[in-house]
């Protein structure tokens, strides 16, 4: 018997991000998830959200962005620089975390969509080094 078809890591760390987004994220107006997977292929996940034991108002949609962290950086809080082989968000990640990012070491990051064209984000990722690749489609938000 064959071996079964599996999917790319690219594709399931894609995957476990928007899972981590769709089950984790208590951001009413955008549910953000990323995947960060480690040189080991142990993977770290991250998703939108306040601090821990913060609520937040979520009807004010202006205030609460002071008051969340990014899913990319939840992912990456206890990555080492250089420890990661790519990371992948469902949204490209803002001009704030693509610093972050670089910081990290990491040079590819996979997304599905674009929230917000900052042409700054994408400014600093060829400035950094960093690749960007849209995969688009994947499981119905
Ligand atoms: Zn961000």
């Amino acid at each position: 018997m064959k071996a079964r078809q599996r999917k790319s890591w690219e594709e399931t760390a894609l995957i476990l991000a928007e899972t981590i987004a769709d089950c984790r994220s208590q951001d009413p107006y955008l549910q953000v998830g990323a995947c960060a997977v480690l040189t080991d292929d142990s993977v770290c996940l991250g998703y939108n959200g306040p601090p821990p034991k913060v609520e937040i108002d979520w009807s004010d949609r202006e205030r609460r962005g002071a008051r969340i962290i990014h899913a990319e950086v939840n992912a990456l809080r206890a990555v080492k620089p250089g420890q990661c082989k790519f990371l992948a968000v469902t949204h490209l990640p803002c001009r704030h975390c693509m610093t972050f990012i670089a910081s990290k070491g990491i040079r590819r990051i996979v997304f599905r969509q674009i929230y917000e064209r900052d042409t700054l984000a994408f400014e600093l990722a060829q400035e950094f080094g960093i690749q960007l690749v849209q995969i688009p489609g994947g499981q119905p938000a």
